[in-house]
């Protein structure tokens, strides 16, 4: 395996891949020999090993099962079916079973929220799960089936297209966004991106053109093109629909960027749960050669760019780009100080850019169509459209491609949605709406967002939704820093406390001073939005949190405002400023 990956500790991931797929976890003995071999400590490869949640010091089960924990598994009946599959299979969750064939687990969203409830078997998608498969599921474990030999409907994953608009409607033919690229020029294909408007789709919104430009007047030659396929907010699926139907347009975007910021070398980070599209991505690289579309002198121009796919295991972290940049090195997903960018400093020090997979796709067709065309919609600072992965409580899960400046009512309308209770926009480190604010606008202007968009009836028990996204985040902290480290454990503490029934008004004031310290003071967006989903929550049902409160009031028996009175008469005062806010105030 050493010898495959040329000795190259980058190469760790897929190494460490490779020994799990062997022997259903790492074994003491591979980490020692690996690094001997990789010429690295040997704590570097078990922090790795520990670090993401796909790999196991600990043997696990021929056949390792997970089940999806997002929030839209969960409305899917999700609980009842982990215990079903549990009681079939007869393991626990979180074990493995006593005669090592299987082992069950909870793992974070996998990405099929429009398909759920969802799992991975041995790394593949398993989908719309419900009684009926899971008993065929435990049939076939018990008889020890081979995962090529199971129904394919069990691993069948849809697109669910359901509205197409400037993109998805228009794919281009390979080689068509290159050609144009070259008979136009590259310094004017780059101005014609800047001409669109076009911002990252990952949901930060950065200028797409600026930073490539950025990127291409480094000194430093040695160049780095990353597509971002590590799509991991709960709610968010559109990648894995863009890689399935539109890769071959995904890859000429990064191969135009190539071409732009003089990079020879590209990498697609594909997240882990997107395993099942691994061996597809990686034909259509092979017939981009094939085409003359990558390698040596692309269509005869003397560009040379190759990309190559890295698979990831497990953590949400890296989809933050320094910490992916991080884990593409072969280190565990930590996020870099910043600055320096990784457009001055990224993959291996070096000048890399890297961009979410909307954005190449939508760069490709700019490149074929021109600034214009994709600037005439949308919103003055959103221009063009926005591809939505859409779940929950509505009619028509699935990918909707809208323009920029929509009204979340006329999204709702787009995929029969009634009886709103709210939406979260833009996953669990977005924002939470209530049915009052469906006028609001998707664009970066108003409500931005990476593409999640999940609707919640007025069926749902807003608490259990917020509990949902807290645990994830506590879950998925990668323990760099304090704040967020333990901060987002004692926030889940806090909530659950509350939602359990044990809190009184005060914790409700905790909770919220903890949320403003995580947001204030963690290292990186993780820990930075994990406290949105109460906050966004909090400020607008303040009265579901004191619902749920004791009736015993913890307060202090002392009124302190009261006790001021004598220095207000004193001091001839008696407006608001004179006077402490109370608990209660604060919320009303
Ligand atoms: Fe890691 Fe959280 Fe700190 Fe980000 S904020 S570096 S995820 S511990």
């Amino acid at each position: 395996l050493a010898a495959k990956y040329q000795h190259n500790a980058t190469n760790l991931l897929a190494i460490l891949r490779a020994v799990q797929a062997r022997f259903h976890y790492i074994p003491e003995a591979a980490i020692t020999t690996l690094a001997d071999l990789l010429s690295i400590p040997r704590t570097q490869i078990l922090a790795v090993a520990e670090f993401y949640s796909f790999f196991h010091l600990t043997p696990k089960g021929q056949y390792e099962v997970f089940i999806s924990d997002s929030i839209t598994d969960h409305m899917l009946g999700k609980h009842e079916l982990m215990a079903y599959l549990s009681e079939r299979l007869q393991v626990a969750v979180g074990e493995v079973r006593a005669d090592g064939l299987v082992s069950l687990d909870n793992t974070s969203c996998t990405g099929l929220c429009d398909q759920g409830p969802a799992g991975l078997v041995n790394g593949l998608a398993l989908t719309n799960l419900d009684k009926a498969r899971i008993d065929l599921i435990a049939e076939l474990i018990n008889q020890q089936k081979p995962l090529s030999e199971w129904p394919k409907h069990l691993f069948a994953v849809n697109d669910n297209i359901q509205q197409t608009g400037l993109l998805l409607a228009s794919a281009i033919t390979p080689g068509q966004g290159l050609t144009t690229t070259f008979t136009r020029g590259i310094t004017q294909t780059l101005a014609e991106i800047d001409l669109s408007g076009l911002r990252g789709r990952g949901g930060a919104g950065f200028k797409t053109a600026l930073k490539w430009r950025f990127c291409s007047e480094e000194p430093e030659t040695e160049r780095y093109v990353v597509c971002n396929a590590d799509e991991g907010e709960p709610g968010t699926f559109k990648d894995r629909v863009l890689l399935n139907s539109y890769a071959e347009q995904v890859f000429e975007g990064m191969t135009i960027a190539a071409a732009i910021i003089g990079a020879k070398q590209g990498f697609l980070y594909l997240r882990g749960e997107y395993l099942f599209l691994y061996e597809k991505l990686l034909a259509l690289l092979e017939q981009r050669r094939q085409a003359g579309l990558l390698g040596q002198n692309i269509l005869g121009q003397g560009i040379t760019f190759d990309i190559e796919i890295c698979l990831g295991a497990g953590a949400y972290i890296c989809g933050e780009e320094s910490a992916l940049i991080e884990s593409l090195e072969g280190k565990m997903g930590i996020p870099r100080n910043r600055p320096p960018y990784p457009v001055s400093s990224g993959y291996l020090g070096k000048p890399t850019i890297v961009n979410n997979v909307e954005t190449y796709l939508a760069a490709a067709a700019i490149a074929v169509n021109g600034g214009a065309w994709f600037a005439n919609l949308g919103t003055e600072k959103s221009k063009g459209t926005k591809i939505l992965s859409i779940s929950g409580d509505c009619k028509r899960p699935g990918i909707y491609e809208v323009p920029f400046g929509i009204t979340v009512q006329a999204v709702l309308d787009l995929c029969g949605a009634d009886d709103v209770f709210g939406v979260q926009i833009g996953g669990p480190s977005g924002m939470f709406i209530s049915n009052q604010e469906l006028h609001r606008k998707l664009a970066f202007e108003d409500l931005a967002t990476g593409g999640s968009f999940i609707i919640f009836d007025n069926s749902r028990e807003l608490l259990a939704i917020v509990k949902n996204f807290t645990h994830f985040f506590a879950h998925e902290s990668c323990g760099f820093c304090t704040p967020c480290r333990v901060g987002t454990s004692l926030l889940q503490k806090q909530l659950d406390k509350i939602v359990d029934g044990h809190g009184s008004a005060g914790d409700v004031v905790a909770l919220e001073e903890l949320c403003r310290l995580i947001k204030q003071y963690s290292h990186c967006g993780l820990g930075q939005t994990a406290a949105n989903p109460i906050l966004t929550t909090l400020e607008r049902y303040p009265e579901i949190y004191q619902a749920q409160l004791k009736q015993i009031s913890y307060e202090p028996g002392f009124d302190l405002d009261a006790a001021l009175a004598t220095a207000r008469r004193l001091a001839n005062r008696d407006d608001a400023g004179a006077h402490l806010a109370q608990i209660g105030e604060e919320h009303d």
